[in-house]
Formats: structure tokens, C-alpha cells, sequence
């Protein structure tokens, strides 16, 4: 199977090396084309734009910061949607809104080719060890098709129907990991700015019901204050405020500490964070 794969940041880069690894054939295309190296070393070739990524795979896989980025490489002359045709797959792995992913589903099967939404949990590790967590959703026979695909890039795929419900089921996952972060900030600020010892709160904290990977993985690196390795820009987890904000509102669900939550990023944004990683927004809260 041939494939392309477009946008190639911390996530895609490593989940198009997975699939170099696997053997398959990989076209790849980036906006800045310096991050298609390491790629070319595996084997990948690079596509002229989008539309020759597209022409030139099976399936197309698209893995972009934002709606915006999305449409710019799906749209014009260029874009991927103007590269596929009848038998093709467009399967774009992006955390977007729910609209985004059903636009590009319409502008596919104008072109009489598949798509396929398949937005993943799990950071820059996780995408380098090929076991994240993938949401998939749109038409069925993608799925099956984009399995040999999506199984060497990830632990756990599940199919959730029409596309849009793993848009819109990304969204509600990151809400949850978005205040857990920042109660564990606060709560790591609260017991340092009390005379607590920092590694014993993060004992505690493991030792009991709210014990969680993500805490052992940040809890240190908040409490030590240090330099954060980037692996999820904390400018990707506004996005993602945003966008649970805007579906809350669409559904008319009250979200009461998401909302405040947005309001901690949007400073974090104001002070210049967003390219640090998301566990940065710590840096707000400590006195
Ligand atoms: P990233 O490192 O910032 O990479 C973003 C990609 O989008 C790059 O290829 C970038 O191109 C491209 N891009 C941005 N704006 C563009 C534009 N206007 N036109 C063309 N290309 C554009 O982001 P990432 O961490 O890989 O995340 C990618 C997606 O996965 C996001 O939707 C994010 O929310 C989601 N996600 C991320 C994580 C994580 O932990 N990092 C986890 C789960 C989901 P350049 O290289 O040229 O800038």
C-alpha cells in the first residue's frame, strides 16, 4: 500500500517513521521541507505538494496543528482533496472540530474518494513507540482498509461511527487531561507554597485513587520548576479549549472549570508559553 503523509510535526514525523519502519511506501510533504530529512533517510520520498501526496498513495494522511493548517493543505489547486480520486483514501489524524473533519468528508466524496477521521490520544512518546490511542470515525470501509496502517501506529484503535464523533470525542478527552494538569499544578503550588515537601505530595498523590501516568510523567518536571521537553505545545491545548468551548455551546452543555481553564491558557498564550509544553501553564499558577 502506498501512502502519503502530510504535516509532519512532533507527531507525524514519528508516526511516518513508524510506518517507513513497517515497510511501507511513504510520500511525505511538510510546509517547512527541512523536517522531511530524517524521513528521506528512512526511505520516504517527497512529494511536490498535498495534491502530489495524494496522487501519488492510496491512502493520504494528513497531521495538522489546527483547523486552519487543515484547510490549507486540503484546499486549492495544491491541496490534497485536488489530488484525490475515485478508490482513495484521505484519513486525516488532526485534532480539529467536528465541522472541519465533516467538510473534508463532503470534499472527498465529491471526488468520489474515502475519508476518514482519526484524531489520536497520546503525545510525542506515545507517536514514537506507536502506541497511542486512535479515534476513528467516517466510512467504515477506510477503517477496515487503514488498519494494516493504523495498527503500526498505535496501541488501541476504536471506530466511533459518522465523522465528527472522534472529532468531538478528542475534544472531551483533553478536556479531562487539561484540568487534571492544572489541578495537579495547583495542587503541587499550593503544598510547596505551604512548606511541603514536593516529592512526598507526589507520593501521596501516587498512591492513591488519582494515581495516573501523565502525573508521574509531569509531576517532577512542575515541581522541579525545570525546562519542560516539548511534547504537546501548550498553544495545541488552547486549540483544543477552544474548540470543547465552541461544541459546549453548539450543545448547549455548561462547562464550568473548562471554562476557566481556557482563561489560565490564554494568559499562559499572553506570556509568551505557547511553543513550551502544555505543562508550562504551571509557570501561571506558581506564585
Ligand atoms: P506541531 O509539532 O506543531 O506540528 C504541526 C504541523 O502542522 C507541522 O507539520 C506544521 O508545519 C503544520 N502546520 C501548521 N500550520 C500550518 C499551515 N498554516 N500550513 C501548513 N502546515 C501547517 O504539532 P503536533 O504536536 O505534531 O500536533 C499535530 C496535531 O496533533 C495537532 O492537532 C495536535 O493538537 C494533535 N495532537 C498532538 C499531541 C502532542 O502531544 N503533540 C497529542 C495528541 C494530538 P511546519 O513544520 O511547517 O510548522
Amino acid at each position: 500500500m502506498k501512502v502519503g503523509f502530510v504535516g509532519l510535526g512532533i507527531m507525524g514525523s514519528a508516526m511516518a517513521a513508524n510506518l517507513l519502519k513497517a515497510g511501507f511506501s511513504v510520500s511525505v510533504w511538510n510546509r517547512s521541507v527541512d523536517k522531511c530529512a530524517p524521513l528521506v533517510e528512512l526511505g520516504a520520498t517527497v512529494a511536490a505538494s498535498p495534491r502530489a501526496a495524494a496522487e501519488s498513495s492510496d491512502i493520504v494522511i494528513a497531521m495538522m496543528a489546527t483547523p486552519a493548517a487543515v484547510q490549507s493543505v486540503r484546499d486549492g489547486s495544491e491541496g490534497i482533496v485536488a489530488g484525490l480520486s475515485a478508490g482513495k483514501g484521505y484519513l486525516d489524524m488532526s485534532t480539529v472540530d467536528g465541522e472541519t473533519s465533516v467538510k473534508s468528508a463532503m470534499l472527498a466524496h465529491e471526488k468520489g474518494a474515502l475519508f476518514l477521521e482519526a484524531p489520536v490520544a497520546g503525545s510525542r512518546k506515545p507517536a514514537e513507540d506507536a502506541t497511542l490511542v486512535i479515534m476513528a470515525a467516517g466510512d467504515r470501509v477506510l477503517y477496515d482498509s487503514s488498519l494494516p496502517l493504523l495498527e503500526k501506529m498505535g496501541r488501541k484503535i476504536l471506530f466511533l461511527g459518522e465523522t465528527g464523533n472522534a472529532a468531538r470525542m478528542k475534544l472531551a478527552n483533553n478536556l479531562v487531561m487539561c484540568g487534571m494538569l492544572t489541578a495537579l499544578s495547583e495542587g503541587i503550588a499550593l503544598a510547596a507554597g505551604s512548606g511541603l515537601d514536593s516529592a512526598q505530595f507526589l507520593e501521596v498523590l501516587d498512591s492513591g485513587a488519582v494515581s495516573n501516568p501523565m502525573f508521574r510523567m509531569k509531576g517532577a518536571l512542575i515541581a522541579a520548576n525545570t525546562e519542560f521537553p516539548v511534547a504537546f505545545p501548550l498553544k495545541h491545548m488552547q486549540k483544543d479549549l477552544r474548540l470543547a468551548l465552541q461544541l459546549a455551546e453548539e450543545v448547549g452543555q455548561p462547562l464550568f472549570a473548562t471554562a476557566t481553564i481556557n482563561e489560565l491558557y490564554k494568559t499562559a498564550l499572553a506570556q509568551g508559553l505557547g511553543d513550551e509544553d502544555f505543562a508550562a501553564v504551571s509557570r501561571v499558577i506558581r506564585k
